[in-house]
Order: C-alpha cells, then sequence, then structure tokens
C-alpha cells in the first residue's frame, strides 16, 4: 500500500516533535514536509530544531528543509501544532487548497461545523464534515480537531459514565505538566518551588469542550451535552503528564464506586475494535493502588496513549471522586491527532 503523504505545521515545537516521533514506522502515514515560522524556513531540520525529545532527530527528517507554512507542501494530510493565533488562517487556507487537515490548535474546535474529535468518544461527529465542506465550498479539504491536553483525559474517563449512568456535574482541578506551555514554555524562577493557580484560556476550554465532545450529532447540527463543568487550572513543576482531580455527580438513581470502576475498566470502543495503529489496547486503565496513578510512573502507559484513573472513590459533595493522568504532547496533542487522522482513513475520508 502507498502509505499517505504527510506535512507537519509547526514541526519545530513541542508538539510537531511529538509528532515526529509517534509517526516513525507508521504504517498507513509517512512524512513528506516540515513547516515553521521564518525563523526556521530555509534550514534543515536537524539544524534548527531544539529537539527535547530524549531519543535523537529520527534520521528520515533530520536532512529535511524547513518550509513556510503555506499550501504548496508536498503531502496531503497536514498535522498542525501551530500557535492558535496562527493556527485558524493558516489551516483554512490548506483546507481550502485540498489538504485533509488534522489540528491540535483550538482555533476552529468550537466551530459549528467543524469536529472536535476523540475517535473513543465521538467518532460518529466527523459526519459534520459533508456540511463543513458544502458550507465552506472546499471540495476535497476539511477541518477536524483534537481538544485541549486537559479536555482529553477528563473527557474519557467521563465517557463510560455519562454512557452508564448520565452526568449531572463536574469538578475538576488540574496539575498540568510544564510541555503544555510549549518550549522554552515558563520561566524557572516563575514555577521552581512553586505552583501557579492559572493557565491562560485553559478553565474555559475545559468547561466547554467537553460538552461538544459528549454531545450529540442531530442531522448537519451537535448538540452540547447538558452538563456543567467547573475547571481549577493549575501550572505544576512536572515535565509531561497533567493530573486531574475529578468530582462527578450523575443524573439516575445512586451509583457504586465498584459501578464506576467497573464501567471505566471495561470500556472499549471504536479504534479498539478496528485496531487503529495509535490505539491502546486498553483506553482505560482503572488502578487500585492509593498512590497512583503519577506522571512520573504512568503518563507512559499504551505508549501514552491510555488515561490513567486511580483513587475511585465516594465524594461527600457529588457522587463520586477520583484521579485522571494523560500524557499531554502525545494522548492530548500529537497521538490524538494521529489517532483522529486514522479513524479518517478507515472511514475513507482521506482518498
Ligand atoms: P511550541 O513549542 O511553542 O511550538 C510552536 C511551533 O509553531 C514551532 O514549530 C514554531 O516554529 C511554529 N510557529 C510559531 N509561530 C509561527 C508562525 N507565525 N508561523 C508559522 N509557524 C509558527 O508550541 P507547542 O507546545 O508545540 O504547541 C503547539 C500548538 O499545539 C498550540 O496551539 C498549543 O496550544 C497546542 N497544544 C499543545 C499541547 C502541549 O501539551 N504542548 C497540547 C495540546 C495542544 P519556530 O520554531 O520556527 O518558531
Amino acid at each position: 500500500m502507498d502509505k499517505i503523504r504527510v506535512g507537519i505545521l509547526g514541526a519545530t515545537g513541542m508538539v510537531g516533535q511529538h509528532f515526529i516521533q509517534f509517526l516513525q514506522g507508521h504504517p498507513w502515514f509517512e512524512i513528506t514536509a516540515l513547516a515553521a515560522s521564518d525563523r526556521s524556513g530555509g534550514k534543515r531540520y536537524g539544524e534548527v530544531c531544539r529537539w527535547v525529545i530524549s531519543s535523537e532527530v529520527p534520521a528520515s527528517v533530520r536532512d529535511m528543509v524547513v518550509q513556510p507554512c503555506e499550501p504548496g507542501l508536498d503531502c496531503d494530510l497536514v498535522f498542525s501544532s501551530l500557535p492558535s493565533d496562527v493556527a485558524g488562517p493558516v489551516e483554512e487556507a490548506f483546507a481550502a487548497a485540498g489538504y485533509w487537515v488534522s489540528s491540535n490548535a483550538s482555533a476552529h474546535r468550537m466551530e459549528a461545523d467543524v469536529p472536535l474529535l476523540i475517535p473513543e468518544v465521538n467518532p460518529d461527529h466527523i459526519g459534520i464534515l459533508a456540511h463543513q465542506r458544502r458550507q465552506r465550498g472546499w471540495q476535497r479539504g476539511f477541518i477536524v480537531t483534537n481538544p485541549n491536553c486537559t479536555t482529553v483525559g477528563l473527557t474519557m474517563a467521563l465517557k463510560p459514565l455519562a454512557d452508564a449512568f448520565g452526568i449531572r456535574q463536574v469538578s475538576v482541578v488540574t496539575m498540568q505538566a510544564l510541555s503544555g506551555a510549549g518550549y522554552p514554555g515558563v520561566p524557572s524562577l516563575d514555577i521552581l518551588d512553586n505552583v501557579i493557580p492559572y493557565i491562560s484560556g485553559e478553565e474555559d476550554k475545559v468547561e466547554a469542550e467537553p460538552r461538544k465532545l459528549l454531545g450529540t450529532l442531530e442531522g448537519e447540527a451537535l448538540r452540547m451535552a447538558e452538563f456543567a463543568v467547573s475547571a481549577q487550572c493549575n501550572r505544576v513543576a512536572v515535565r509531561d503528564g497533567h493530573l486531574e482531580a475529578v468530582s462527578v455527580s450523575f443524573r439516575g438513581p445512586a451509583v457504586t464506586v465498584e459501578q464506576v470502576v467497573e464501567a471505566m475498566s471495561s470500556f472499549r470502543a471504536l479504534p479498539q475494535e478496528l485496531n487503529l495503529p495509535g490505539a491502546p489496547a486498553q483506553p482505560l486503565i482503572v488502578r487500585s493502588e492509593h498512590y497512583r496513578p503519577q506522571p512520573r510512573f504512568d503518563r507512559d502507559a499504551g505508549r501514552g496513549m491510555s488515561v490513567v484513573v486511580g483513587r475511585v472513590r465516594p465524594c461527600s459533595i457529588f457522587d463520586c471522586k477520583f484521579v485522571v493522568l494523560s500524557h499531554n504532547t502525545i494522548r492530548g496533542a500529537a497521538g490524538a491527532a494521529v489517532l483522529n487522522a486514522e479513524l479518517l482513513k478507515v472511514k475513507g475520508y482521506l482518498e
């Protein structure tokens, strides 16, 4: 099978590097173009990229020349990890020029005709793409997005609970890793010996995106799920892996801790059925030890694509509370966008 030619926008950044790493040896996708800002344009990737992943820069991309983020790249599918203020018009230009765009950026996530997608949660939402193309006059191109890095772990943990019990309210307090702020990110003098109780724009995203993801597609319209989320987001001195303390109340009759654990640990979805290359065998792993999950020990579960839950217990205000951990640059970013593209390929959208 000929592989699909892939370009990465923002290839030199934190998420861009994870795209390159995650796509090494991919059975369906092959990197043929790398693009970034004027700072990097025209230079060889290995020279211009400050590689921050522990392995070496892969030989297949080291000598590629970084190009501007403009249509004309030698590829069909584009993964975007551009800063959000840049991503909006650039991604639209690529989609209008016929490229398939799988984006990490927030620019288009909440637009009514753009799927905000987690393949384990709402694979049917790709159904809006026909409407998107019609509405925007795009013949071949489209834009799909993956959620914010904090939303992914939270929503995956909520999905089996929403299906089994119905969700009324969610409160989440996050402890978010430094890599979530990109490179060079938060100054060391701000974060060492410290916690920063504010991440610009984050709480709004975490309060809105789960409702779109768990919403329903009705014809060509997406109806947001009817539950409230209250989020408090904090930056902590952890390298990778967002930890979230979650409390949930349910709609129906009383639910036991055992029922919650069973719903989460038995959760399997379409990516597992389809055996997509990027899908973890177990999307949600529930740990019983009272001291897990921890970022250092659990963020790489399932190649960074599993979400790890622990400390499931009753809550004296809500019905149940637990802790969620997900790898923010893999399941929360590059791996998420690749899994979205894999689903689109299997569903015939990349032809
Ligand atoms: P980053 O490390 O700051 O990288 C930004 C990338 O965008 C670099 O390749 C940079 O190129 C390029 N760029 C910057 N300005 C540009 C411009 N005007 N034109 C073209 N390219 C430009 O950021 P990141 O952490 O990888 O995040 C990238 C995106 O993913 C953001 O939208 C972020 O919100 C989202 N995201 C990040 C995470 C995470 O955990 N880090 C998770 C989910 C989503 P140069 O190197 O040439 O400057």
